[in-house]
């Protein structure tokens, strides 16, 4: 047996898991099962895996575990932005080479049409909109990165507005901000309660077993998947664990294991909301990538998104939540001070996979194992696509899609330990600096 070396404990305070509809967890599994399909990971990843495994076999169970409750884990966690484009930070205009950049556009509406039809058909109470973001600058070294991504879009044909300074406060109440780009494709949406509705909405032949952490796991003819009330005896194991993925043998040494941090405000009362004004709902990310992203909720709260630590043991750090909690009220106070008295409800973390030159895994890791893993920030368009295509590639379905992901060559090696955490420590401590008041 191979023991996995850190299982998934997100902290207690998730915003978006609180305020989302409330919903009666899945007993854990306990016992033995065997089962044809078992799919690791109940996030977007995950869900969207275990629901086109389920459309590709109906005669077939498929078995889909999490760790904790849906919800509550990364998933449930982020900034609620569904982007279509392609945003890659290693090329000089963000868009680089032209024809990865088409196929991942592809790939990203069709995640987000995935998730879009979903809700429609479900009914599912997740707020998710056609709205846009805004991607604003305030330094001059944010605004030569709205130029450059404006010339990658140029390329690439996409549509996009510029917002000067002083017009923003029509769109997102604050001055803060000297300029800003529009995008009209993303769709925002409550996380939590989107990946809520997606687990309570599975096909029938999906069995979710929800706080089932798996502890240990053994490869061979049958993978057999142990965890602290029993084991699944299975044929296929589809591992959608994002960075948790690596604890599980394979794709040692590529990923690596980040925390963001984000804090959701008290509702706004009217009077607050007539001082803020602007448009309702919006998103903004920075131009700068460790700057802040910043939302008007539909409930009218203001989630603010900045800060990452590097957390090798995976596992949540309360002092950070603490001084982060600090630098997401300096953050909120610099862009809202029309809003005094506006207090944070909730603060929390979420992990992140991180790759060093921004690929995921996709395909068979080994005889019986496939995976889809490390979204690199973008995992509720991508987590969704590739889940569901993953699960496509398994049933011997291909297209131009497919075989893109499959071509791709994945994430590449990191450098060896103690160098690793001093170098990304270093960047981490640089880059927030230097972000200056993007942050
Ligand atoms: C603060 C923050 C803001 C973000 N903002 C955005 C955004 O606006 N837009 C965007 O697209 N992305 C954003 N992201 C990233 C996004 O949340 C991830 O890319 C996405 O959640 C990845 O989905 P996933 O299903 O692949 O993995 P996850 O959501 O990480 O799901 C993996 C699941 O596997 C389970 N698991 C792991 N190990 C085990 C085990 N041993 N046994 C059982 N279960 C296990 C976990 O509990 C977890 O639920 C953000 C992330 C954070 C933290």
């Amino acid at each position: 047996m191979f023991k996995i070396s850190a299982t998934p404990k997100d902290d207690a305070m998730c915003g978006w898991y609180h305020t989302a509809p409330a919903r009666q967890a899945k007993p854990a599994h306990a016992g033995e099962k065997h089962t044809r399909w078992t799919v690791l990971g109940a996030g977007f990843t995950g869900l969207a895996a275990a629901r086109q495994l389920a459309l590709n076999f109906p005669n077939d169970e498929v078995v889909l575990i999490d760790a904790q409750e849906v919800g509550f884990g990364t998933s449930g966690r982020n900034a609620g932005f569904a982007i279509d484009l392609p945003h890659d930070i290693g090329a000089d205009d963000y868009i680089g080479d032209i024809d990865i950049a088409r196929t991942t556009l592809k790939l990203n509406r069709l995640g987000q049409t995935m998730l879009h039809t979903l809700v429609k058909e479900h009914g599912i109470d997740c707020h998710m909109r056609p709205s846009g973001k805004y991607q604003a600058a305030i330094e001059d070294r944010g605004i030569a990165v709205l130029e450059a991504y404006r010339r990658g879009l140029d390329k690439l044909g996409e549509p996009y507005e510029v917002i000067a300074g002083k017009d923003l406060p029509r769109h997102i109440g604050t001055a803060f901000y000297r300029q800003a780009l529009f995008t009209p494709g993303t769709m925002l949406l409550q996380p939590s309660a989107l990946v809520k509705g997606l687990a309570d909405s599975l096909p029938s032949n999906v069995k979710l077993y929800e706080n089932t952490a798996i502890t240990e796991v053994e490869y061979g003819d049958k993978v057999v998947l142990k965890h602290k009330q029993g084991r699944i005896v299975t044929d296929k194991l589809i591992l959608a664990n994002n960075a948790f993925g690596a604890r599980f043998g394979f794709l040692r040494h590529t990923v690596l294991p980040m925390y963001l941090y984000a804090s959701l405000s008290r509702p706004l009362t009217g009077a607050e909301q007539a001082q803020l004004g602007g448009k309702d709902f919006w998103g903004v990310i920075p131009a700068d990538p460790y700057g802040s992203t910043v939302r008007r909720t539909h409930d009218n709260r203001i989630l603010m998104r900045n800060s990452f630590s590097f957390n090798p043991r995976q596992q949540s750090r309360p002092d950070c939540l603490e001084r982060f909690a600090h630098n997401h009220r300096q953050s909120f106070e610099r862009r809202f001070p029309m809003l005094p008295e506006v207090g944070f409800d909730y603060t929390w973390s979420g992990s992140l996979a991180l790759t060093q030159n921004h690929k995921g895994f996709f395909g068979q890791l080994a005889p019986n194992v496939y995976g889809a893993l490390f979204c690199n920030g973008l995992g509720v368009t991508r987590g969704t696509v590739t889940g569901a295509l993953l699960a496509d590639l398994i049933a011997g379905k291909r297209n131009e899609l497919i075989d893109f992901l499959v071509a791709d060559s994945g994430p590449n090696t990191l450098p060896p330990e103690p160098f690793l955490s001093i170098g990304v420590n270093a960047t981490l401590w640089w880059g927030q600096r230097k972000a200056g008041l993007e942050s």
